[in-house]
């Protein structure tokens, strides 16, 4: 018998998970704070970027609608170095064909609501902010943003997916004895920046490609986007010499990019309006626990386990969260205590590797990546992991090309794949040798 089941949020991760519940045939009610954003006139371009990637794109195959997705998403085949000497370097970040996909977060959470209503006949109420939930009926309360009109739904489920600053989960903080919270602000901030199309709506950087400017405290990167749009954003920290704090005039700012992004300065023509114009914004990492609650409530995606962008990886995970639930509910048998319980304890590992990996990768984009040594361990683990693919394969595909290994055993491998290149790249003349039979003699030992 199909349940009723209500759903806070209607972001990337509530909208893909009603489309599962409700093709299982439960009825599904999503209730959104914002208005609906396929009315409001949001143009690609002027929103943050995703890097889509093989866990995602599981989530998306799993409900079928992988391909409707495809067509407003652009494959990125490696990271483009832009050095500030004005050198450039480019490094794939798999095999051959595997890649990364752009995709604005406006674009994405649209079409799935738009397969959400149409496909699965999801119902999603808008600007209905949660204020509270009764635990003791399972009752979600709602307050209307524009008429302040409260209403309140009852159901047999009800999953919080209302992102980062979830209220769901803060009401089950509140309700709850020895909940787990934990939350961590990195010192940086971002701020979005644009890279218009040419005269004739040409891509005027490497449209293929995730653009980095790696600069040490901080970076900018540059996704493509289908209309030859690059969304830019600027990761630096809050406070310090080189901070958002000190760029508070058009002159400041136009001689911090002079200084530090002088090849990208020529190709976006309203910086200085758009820096002055555009927020600031910051990155938390939040972990919690438990993420279930009275065998009928619980968490999923940001909601459960927020994280900094760096590896790409929020909404793939919080996809793949959507994954092993479904995988539950099929072993499970629809038994939703057992599929409750299951799902938080295989989850929250693997929540927080990612978490985890995600902070470390931000230290790799922005300083090493322009770090010749670092950049010869990469060479020298990719030409291991190509002569030996079942012995190695390198953490970044680990994350998000192999979908079937876990994360927190990718964080596992990749700790021991560290310790043994910290030994390689001690090797005296290892920049001379770094293909040679003893190098690889000596991983294979390493790792036997
Ligand atoms: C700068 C940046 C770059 C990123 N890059 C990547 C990337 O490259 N790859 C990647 O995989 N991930 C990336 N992410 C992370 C990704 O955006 C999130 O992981 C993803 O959006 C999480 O989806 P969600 O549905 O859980 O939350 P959200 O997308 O935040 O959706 C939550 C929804 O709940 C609604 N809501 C909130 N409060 C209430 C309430 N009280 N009542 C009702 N509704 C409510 C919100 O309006 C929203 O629609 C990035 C994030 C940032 C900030």
């Amino acid at each position: 018998m199909g349940k009723n089941i209500n759903i806070v949020g209607a972001g990337l991760v509530g909208s893909l998970l009603s489309i599962y519940l409700a093709k299982r045939g439960h009825k599904v009610n999503i209730y959104e704070r914002r208005s609906d954003m396929r009315k409001a006139n949001i143009s690609a371009g002027k929103s943050i970027n995703l890097a889509l990637s093989d866990r995602g794109w599981r989530g998306l195959e799993g409900v079928g609608i992988a391909d409707n997705i495809k067509k407003i998403a652009i494959p990125m085949y490696g990271r483009f170095i832009h050095n500030k000497n004005g050198t450039t370097a480019f490094f794939p970040y798999g095999k051959k064909d595997q890649a990364i996909y752009s995709v604005s977060r406006a674009d994405i959470n649209m079409k799935l609501m738009d397969l959400a209503e149409q496909q699965a006949g999801v119902k999603i109420h808008f600007n209905e902010r949660c204020t509270n939930i009764d635990r003791a009926n399972l009752s979600a309360h709602f307050e209307h943003n524009e008429t302040k009109k409260t209403t309140s739904s009852t159901s047999n489920l009800l999953f919080g997916a209302d992102g980062a600053f979830a209220a769901s989960r803060l009401n089950m903080q509140l309700s709850s004895d020895r909940f787990e919270y934990n939350q961590h602000y990195i010192e940086a901030g971002y701020k979005e920046l644009i890279i218009p199309p040419g005269k004739n709506g040409e891509f005027l950087l490497e449209k293929n490609a995730l653009h980095i400017w790696p600069r040490g405290s901080f970076m900018m990167i540059a996704l493509p986007n289908p209309d030859g749009n690059f969304t830019c954003t600027l990761f630096l920290p809050f406070e310090g010499e080189k901070s958002f704090a000190n760029l508070k005039t058009k002159e400041a700012v136009k001689k911090f990019f002079d200084e530090e992004f002088p090849s990208a300065v020529p190709l976006m023509p309203t910086l200085l309006e758009d820096f002055m114009h555009n927020p600031v914004s910051s990155l938390v990492t939040v972990k919690c626990f438990p993420w279930t609650f009275d065998n009928r409530i619980a968490l999923i995606g940001d909601a459960a386990h927020a994280i900094v962008p760096f590896y790409g990886q929020g909404m793939n995970c919080g996809f793949e969260d959507c994954v092993v639930l479904d995988e539950l509910i099929t072993k499970h048998n629809e038994n939703w205590e057992t599929i409750l319980n299951e799902y938080q304890t295989l989850r929250k590992p693997d929540a927080d590797a990612i978490a985890d990996l995600a902070v470390g990768n931000f230290i790799e984009m922005r300083d090493k990546t322009a770090d010749p040594v670092f950049l010869l361990q990469k060479k020298i683990e990719a030409r291991f992991s190509e002569k030996h693919p079942d012995k190695w394969i390198p953490l970044y595909p680990m994350v998000t090309f192999s979908p079937q290994i876990r994360y927190s055993k990718a964080l596992q491998e990749g700790d021991k794949q560290q310790s043994i290149m910290d030994k390689i790249m001690a090797m005296p003349d290892i920049d001379k040798k770094w293909d040679s039979d003893e190098v690889e003699k000596l991983i294979l030992s390493a790792i036997s």
